[in-house]
């Protein structure tokens, strides 16, 4: 399955100079929000695109108009979502897990400054690369902000989907091959 996280899509929309990913850099150059609508029909080139055979959608949808965006796209094309899958986690936790990663800049392979260093400090596993970047907004405080925003507009979405019989949930406190098995046993089952 192809992932989808909307904010990589905006990015490979515009680098690929699609019709919506056109509209994406104007709107961006502009300095103004994606709008729904614009995210709608990105994930609608993706859909009849590389993701025709099963999508895992990351970071979306945020809200219930989204959800139901999603909804309508995918009956369109006569499809539907197989699961939800939510990963709970401890809040304080989860701050200490997003402030802490960093990514290789060259090849993009994930740290954590506390639960995942590379072998050698300063050089990538993976690809041997000694530059390293973060997310300007994985601080604590933003990181905070994301989780009030959370609570406050996506996690009223969970309903949404417990009613239809849709949501699993996995422990995301457990380790991450415990995690990864959980999610794969939903997956096959
Ligand atoms: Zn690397």
């Amino acid at each position: 399955m192809i992932q989808l996280s909307t904010g990589d899509m905006l990015r490979a929309a515009v680098k690929a100079g699609t019709p919506v990913g056109l509209k994406v850099k104007a709107v961006m150059e502009a300095g103004e929000l994606v709008s729904d609508a614009i995210v709608s029909a990105l994930i609608g080139e993706r859909l009849d695109g590389d993701a025709a055979h099963g999508a895992i959608f990351d970071g979306y949808p945020r809200t219930q108009a989204q959800a139901e965006s999603l909804d309508l796209l995918l009956r369109e094309r006569g499809r539907s979502l197989d699961h939800v899958i939510e990963l709970s986690v401890d809040e304080d936790a989860l701050v200490e897990r997003i402030t802490g990663r960093f990514t290789c800049a060259v090849c993009g392979t994930g740290y954590h400054d506390r639960f995942k260093l590379p072998v050698v400090s300063g050089v990538c596993d993976v690809c041997g690369s000694t530059e390293f970047k973060r997310r300007p907004d994985d601080n604590a405080e933003t990181v905070r902000t994301r989780m009030s925003e959370y609570r406050a507009k996506t996690a009223p979405i969970l309903p949404y989907y417990e009613a239809r019989g849709l949501v699993k949930r996995i422990d995301g406190m457990a380790d991450i091959e415990i995690v990864a098995a959980g999610i794969a046993a939903i997956l096959d089952g």
